[in-house]
Order: C-alpha cells, then structure tokens, then sequence
C-alpha cells in the first residue's frame, strides 16, 4: 500500500514547523534583548535620579562656598565684625556648618576660627585642623593649580582628628593675586537630616525608597519604611565620604520583574508551539487516516469484485454442466447442485453484507427490539449453521451460562453478528478447528464469547479491525478472502443495543470476542 502522507510529513514540516521554530527562536532571542534594554534603561533612569542628587549636594556646597567668599571680601573692605555676624549668621542658616575656618596658604599663622558653638567643636580643634591641612597638603596644591587655570575646585577631607565631621576646603577668590584657604566644618548626618533630606523625599515615587547609609552600612535616613526591600542602585554621596545614598524597590527587584516577564513570555511561546505541534499532529492523523481509507475503499472494490466473481463463475461452471446433462450419476448431481446452493448463499450473504453496510452509513438502519433469551438464539443458529459447520470440519463447543437474565435485542441483527463472529472464526483458523462460545453473567452484562484457536490478531490490529473497510494486511490473514465490513456492520449493531464488543487475541494462539449486553434494560 502506498502511504503519501510519509511525502507530506516532511513537506508540512518545512512549510509549517521551521519557519514557527525560527520564529520563536528570533522572539525569544529578540525578548532576552529587550528584556536587557529594559534594565538597562531603568538602571540608567535609577542612575540619573542618583546623578541629581550629587548635582544637589555639590550646588549646596558651592553656594555656600561662593556665599562664604563674599562675606571675607566684603570684610576685607570694612570691618571683621561685621564679617563675624555674617558668619554666625549664616552658620545658623546653615544648620549643618559647625564652623568656619581660613587660613594663609601654608598653614604657618594660627587659623581664623568663627563657630557659633565653640564648646561643641571637636577638642584641640585648631591645632587639629592645622595639622589636617597639613597632612593634605597635596590637595591644597592641587587647588592652586586649578586656580591658576581658571578651575575654582573644592574638595571634602574626612580624618579621624575631627570624629565624624567632614572638612571642605576651597581657595578664597581675592582681589590680589594671594591664596587663602577657607573651609568649613560640616556635620554630614546634620547635613542629611536637615539639607539633603527634602531632596530625597521630593525625588521618592511609589515604587521605591531613597535611603542613606553611613561608612558602616548603618542606615541614617530613609524616605519610606521598607525594611524588607532590596537596593537597587547605590553611589557615594559628593563632599560626604563614606556615605551612600541607596535606590530601594519596594517588593519586587528590576532583575526578578524581568525575569518573571521573560518566563511568562516564554511560557506563552512554548504554549503557542506546541499548540501549533498538537494542531499539526491532528492535521497528520487525520490525512493519514484518510488516506489509509481511501486506500482500502479501493482495496475493497477489488475485494467484492473478486468475491463476487468466485462464486459466480463456480455457479455458472456447474450448472452449465448440469444443463448439459453431462452428469450421469445421481451422487455427483447431487454433490453439485449443493455446490451452486452453496455458492449462491456465500453471494446473497455478501451482497446482504454490503446492503447492510450501505443502511449503516446512512443512517437508516431500524432495530426492533424484543426479549430474549440468549442462549435460546445461540442454540438457533449453531442449529442453522451446523451443516456448514460440519461440512468444515469444525466442532463447535456451546458453554451455556446458567439462570442468564433476558436481554432486549433486535434478534435478527444479533444473529447476524454471531454469524459474523463464527464466520471469521472458521475462515482465520488453521489446522485447530475449533470453536468454544460461551454465554455468562458478569455484573449488568450478559456476555457471549466466540472463542478460536486460529491466526489470532496483533495488538496494533486489534485497535483497527472495526474501522470500516479495514483488513489485516499481512502474515496469513492476507490471502483469506473478505471485505472488511464484517466487523465493522458488528460493531455498529452493538453500539445500537447499547451494548460492548471486546477482543482478546494473542498472534498464532487465537482469538477471542465478546458481545456484551445490558441486563438492566429487560
Ligand atoms: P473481513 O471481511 O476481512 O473478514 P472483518 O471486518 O470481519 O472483515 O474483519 C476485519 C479483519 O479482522 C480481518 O481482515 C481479519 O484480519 C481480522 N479478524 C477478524 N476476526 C478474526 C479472527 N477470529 N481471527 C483472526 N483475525 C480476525
């Protein structure tokens, strides 16, 4: 038999399947990558909101500074008093400046210090600061370097001699070409409580938390309560070393909600490919059972054709015979008389056969149900068929169940499926003829079994041999002849009495089919 669809398999997979495969390759590629850009433009989002507070907290120290630089040149055009209240005023203003210290350039006169609160500095403040200026004195040249180019630069010293305080030094623009430094002594927590705190709180959304971390990681201000968020995005805070300022997502990170978007797209890739493969398989099956179909409808033209011809021509052989008068004895005249009877009963059984199928496929088929007793029809009909039986040289053993309820049945279909099942038995055995029927009771079931010792049936086979038109194609079974409907015409009856048909059969031992009934229905 020829199978086309083995062409179409792999035509249907080049058409269809590699181009969804590369498809969904490119998609999960082209997700992977815009689930990277996503990330990477958040990052760059969560960068830039850190960016802006740096540009914060260097604008606060710049405006101080320039704001610092004007008091000392306006002092150095009246008088220091003046420039003291100025000061102390605008360290007030400050909330986070300690004081305000300048100096000559090389840190050789003793300092200018101005504080609002001289005991609360750090002891041995000046020598202190002095002696910080300079250990640091590299930066302060550095300073005058960038002065020289037009740069004016200001820088933050963090040293264990002034605690937690942070230095931030600059040089004083003066008229004349002298350098002095000016510094001022800023208290960083202060500075973050009280100047950067409401910068933070403006930039905070709802998704995330702005938190500042001192050098110990401990953490000193946040804008939000989530302890349980993870950071995101940190940097070191500008003028204030050692500490950060960190981007906390509330719930849920940029990576896990990429992640979970990637899987979930997957997810929907993977659906969408093997509903595509599911479809495809459907696609498949069903041409290729369409194909076997059509292959043995043409199978079974030839089938009938040659069943009909067998015993056509042995008909029209003998009784050609007989009509010349060629046969002289009385027994040989008998012997062929019996063959054209014979003969004539195997094509009107074939063409009964075909009728009935034909009624099947079109639905009109009437069943006329009535209560009987199942083994009473089993005995009938082995009566009926015991010369055909006999002349085969078959035994036939009855098994009759005892006490079996009445069954409600069409009695003439049910006879026909028994002879249908008896039938096959005789044509697939081989050299055991026998044949064991069995009634019984199992549960609401009423069985029959017609059970052979023949050819027997391969599991694969066992799933097909009720599909219309379908005929075991090799081992021995091949050359019997038949038509596939047999079983078929069986199965459809039984599904009218709302009934079961089984088949148990192992290849080369025999095979066994039972008839199940209803017994409730009586
Ligand atoms: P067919 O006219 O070919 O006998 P059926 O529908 O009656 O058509 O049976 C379908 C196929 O099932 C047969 O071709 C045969 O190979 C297999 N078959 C049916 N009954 C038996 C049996 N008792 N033993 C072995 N094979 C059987």
């Amino acid at each position: 038999m020829k199978k086309p669809y083995r062409k179409i398999i792999p035509l249907l997979i080049i058409i269809i399947l590699v181009p969804t495969i590369i498809l969904s390759l490119y998609q999960i590629s082209s997700l992977n990558q815009s689930e990277k850009n996503i990330e990477k433009v958040y990052t760059s989002e969560l960068n830039t909101i850190l960016g802006s507070i740096n540009e914060y907290v260097g604008d606060y120290i710049t405006d101080w500074a320039r704001e610092t630089n004007l008091f000392v040149l306006e002092s150095r055009n009246g008088n220091d008093v003046t420039f003291k209240e100025y000061v102390k005023k605008f360290l007030i203003q400050s909330r986070s400046i300690n004081m305000l210290v300048t100096s000559d350039i090389n840190v050789t006169s003793d300092l200018q210090i101005i504080s609002n609160n001289p005991d609360t500095l750090p002891i041995n403040i000046r020598e202190n600061i002095k002696n910080i200026l300079k250990i640091n004195y590299s930066k302060i040249k550095t300073l005058i370097e960038q002065k020289r180019s037009g740069i004016r630069n200001i820088v933050a010293i963090k040293n264990n001699l002034i605690g937690n305080n942070v230095l931030i030094i600059f040089l004083l623009q003066l008229p004349e070409e002298k350098n002095e430094i000016c510094g001022f002594l800023i208290n960083p927590e202060n500075f973050i409580k009280w100047n950067l705190s409401w910068k933070l709180k403006s930039i905070t959304g709802n998704e995330f938390v702005v938190a500042v971390s001192d050098q110990n990681n401990t953490r000193i201000f946040s804008t939000g309560e989530d302890s349980s968020a993870t950071i995101e995005q940190q940097a070191n805070i500008n003028f204030l070393p050692g500490y950060t300022v960190n981007i906390l997502l509330k719930g849920v990170t940029i990576s896990s909600l990429v992640k979970e978007r990637s899987i979930r797209n997957l997810i929907l890739i993977s659906l969408i490919n093997l509903f595509l493969i599911i479809g495809l398989w459907f696609v498949l099956k069903n041409f290729r059972k369409e194909t076997e179909l059509s292959n043995q409808q043409t199978n079974f033209v030839a089938n009938v054709s040659h069943e009909l011809r067998t015993p056509l021509s042995l008909i029209n052989l003998f009784s050609e015979t007989l009509v010349m008068g060629r046969v002289k004895e009385r027994e040989k005249e008998l012997e062929y008389f019996k063959i054209i009877n014979d003969e004539s009963n195997r094509l009107s059984r074939i063409v009964e056969k075909v009728l009935r199928f034909r009624s099947i496929e079109e639905n009109k088929e009437k069943y006329s149900f009535t209560t009987e007793d199942i083994n009473s029809l089993i005995e009938n009909v082995l009566q009926a068929y015991s010369y055909q039986i006999e002349n085969s040289n078959f035994k036939i053993r009855f098994e009759a169940g005892a006490n079996l309820p009445e069954i409600q049945i069409d009695k003439e279909a049910v006879i026909e499926v028994v002879i249908n099942l008896l039938d096959n038995a005789m044509k697939y055995s081989n050299d055991r003829k026998e044949i064991i029927v069995t009634t019984g009771l199992e549960r609401e079931f009423v069985y029959l079994k017609v059970k052979d010792f023949g050819l027997g049936i391969s599991s694969a086979n066992q799933r097909k041999i009720f599909e219309k038109f379908y005929r075991v194609q090799d081992g021995l079974a091949k050359d019997k002849r038949g038509t596939g409907l047999g079983l078929t015409i069986v199965k459809s009856i039984m599904d009218a009495h709302q009934g079961r048909i089984e088949v148990e059969s192992s290849e080369g031992k025999g095979s066994c089919f039972t008839l199940k009934f209803r017994s409730n229905n009586v």
